[in-house]
């Protein structure tokens, strides 16, 4: 008899299973109910996905799906799939795709038409998010930062005047870097958290403006250990101040047509007003003038 004969599982899906992302106690019921039930479940690294099952006494057929064996691997459990055995999906720790294997996986599921049932749970950047006190209304996942410090640098300024909480992942080594970096981008004002090793022994979630952040995490070697999420402020823009982009397209444009044409392009593509973009520019030139 299949195992899809004697459970809630049905034939021909992928399961999407988060797992937890430290504390064991996270897993969910119905985590534990696939995980225990599916034919075959494809996890990032088998080994360490077997110690986890094990803690639960679950034993299972494992297959390995990482990112350099996915597109291959998609193919063979694809054929599964449609052969009606039913696969759970997993990654090391939390919910698989989010900065794990698994999309294309996913796509080829819905593009041959096989179902695919989510099974929520831990997430590194959500967990973070609801404990950090900053706005949760909106916010963008960015996951890592470039591993370079130009790419990061140019990445930031493209983040520079995004207002939404930016959800950043980091590792250990590049944290004191990558706040440097960030002193350097968007000053040292903007108000950062640092969440570290969340549900686990040493969780810690604390937050400064990012110049002091970075003194605070220089300080003591153990700030800077385990895994980390850094959850940021999004950009305030000051009363009457106009967009940095608007700026520049403002500047490029001036050298091709006249200023007053310049402006109303622009003003109507970022939607400000014309005369606050005018007023600027001939401040800036007067400026020009006096030095
Ligand atoms: N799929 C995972 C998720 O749902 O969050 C993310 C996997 S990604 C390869 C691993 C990164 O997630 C770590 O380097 C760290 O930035 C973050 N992370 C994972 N577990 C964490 C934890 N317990 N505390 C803080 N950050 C964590």
């Amino acid at each position: 008899m299949n195992k899809n004969e004697q459970s809630v599982i049905d034939r021909s899906t992928l399961y999407v299973v988060s797992t937890p992302i430290g504390n064991l106690g996270d897993i969910t019921y119905r985590a534990l109910e696939v995980l225990k039930n599916v034919d075959l479940i494809a996890a990032e690294d088998t080994r360490h996905t077997a110690i986890m099952l094990q803690h639960f006494l679950i034993k299972a057929h494992f297959t390995t799906l990482y990112d350099y064996n996915e597109k291959q691997k998609t193919t063979q459990l694809l054929k599964k799939l449609q052969e009606g055995q039913s696969i759970a999906l997993v990654s090391n720790a939390g919910t698989p795709l989010i900065n794990d294997p698994g999309y294309h996986l996913v796509r080829r599921c819905h593009e041959s038409s096989i179902r695919v049932v989510p099974i929520p749970g831990a997430c590194a950047a959500s967990t973070a998010l609801c404990a950090s006190g900053i706005a949760s209304d909106r916010f963008c996942y960015e996951g890592f930062l470039p591993k370079k410090s130009q790419a990061r640098k140019n990445r930031m300024k493209v983040l520079a005047e995004e207002s939404r909480t930016l959800i950043f992942y980091e590792s250990t080594h590049r944290l004191v870097a990558s706040l440097e970096d960030m002193v350097t981008i968007w000053g040292p004002k903007r108000y950062v958290v640092l969440a570290r090793e969340l549900t686990k022994t040493w969780e810690s979630i604390y937050g400064l403006p990012v110049g002091a952040l970075v003194l605070w995490v220089k300080e003591d070697d153990i700030r800077r250990r385990g895994e980390i999420v850094l959850i940021v402020t999004g950009y305030k823009r000051q009363e009457n101040e106009l967009p940095r982009n608007a700026l520049r397209a403002l500047s490029l444009l001036q050298n091709e047509m006249p200023l007053k044409r310049a402006a109303m392009i622009v003003a109507t593509i970022y939607g400000i007003k014309k005369n606050a973009l005018y007023k600027r520019i001939l401040e800036e030139q007067s400026q020009k003038s006096i030095k």
